[in-house]
């Protein structure tokens, strides 16, 4: 006799096989897996997962499922609160992302909204899942075996093709719109940005940027200088357009 498995909020769309939306899926459970196992057979990333019902009763990823057992599992349903702990994983202390190279232009839109995105592109999987479990971040990729990975706690599979929708979406998921900063942390290292005096960086700046700008910020990690700027305007604009409340909701 096999177990049912039904899913919700759109994790019925993450099986590798097709399958009739609301029907439930029979699953051989003769290797008595726990829930997660079960769910990630069918291709379903576990961080992905923002609820589970064992037989009715909410439940964690680990007890074991037995035949005749039923499992509803329901998608992350936005806005998602990662300062706060479930039953499937614990808070996180603050809001934080680690971002993978297949999303990497992600990590610079991030930080230019003001997110805190850690980006390497030097580790491989297992260094960037341990990076984000040891920092308590949230791991952004489009790679479902490295968000199965069980180092992985905090994780979104990121749907969206272009950057910018990939912001959004993020944005969206975590309603993260009343956390945006623009232009307050360094687009290079993902430091905090410092005002500085204009009279103290003035000999680092060429003739035009001298006479048409006062005010000035600097990445006291990496020394890069920051100014307003026509580019940087345009971006702040799309960012907060595109990150809108009323740009989630599709008004
Ligand atoms: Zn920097």
């Amino acid at each position: 006799m096999p177990a049912y498995v039904v899913l919700h909020n759109g994790l019925q769309e993450l099986p590798r096989r097709w399958l009739a939306h609301g029907q439930p899926i029979s699953l051989s459970v003769l290797r008595r897996p726990s829930v997660k196992d079960l769910l990630e057979s069918l291709g379903i990333p576990h961080p992905e997962i923002g609820r589970l019902l064992l037989n009715g009763c909410e439940v964690s990823f680990a007890p074991v499922v037995e035949e005749g057992d039923r499992v509803e599992a329901f998608g992350q349903q936005p806005p998602v609160d990662l300062l706060a702990a479930s039953l499937l994983r614990p808070a996180l202390n603050a809001v934080r992302f680690a971002v993978d190279v297949n999303v990497g232009k992600l990590a610079s839109l991030l930080r230019m909204a003001g997110l805190d995105a850690f980006y390497d592109p030097g580790l491989d999987d297992v260094g960037l899942a341990e990076a984000a479990r040891q920092q308590g971040r949230v791991l952004l990729s489009r790679d479902r075996s490295l968000l199965r990975r069980n180092l992985v706690q905090h994780g979104h599979l990121v749907r969206a093709s272009r950057p910018i929708e990939q912001l959004a979406e993020v944005v969206r998921l975590y309603g993260l719109h009343d956390r945006l900063a623009p232009f307050s942390r360094c687009l290079i290292c993902n430091s905090l940005l410092q005002p500085v005096d204009k009279a103290t960086v003035l000999h680092r700046l060429q003739p035009l940027t001298r006479k048409y700008y006062d005010s000035f910020r600097i990445c006291r990690a990496c020394d890069k200088i920051y100014w307003p700027g026509t580019h940087r305007e345009r971006m702040a604009r799309l960012l907060l357009a595109l990150t809108s409340p009323a740009a989630a909701s599709g008004r």
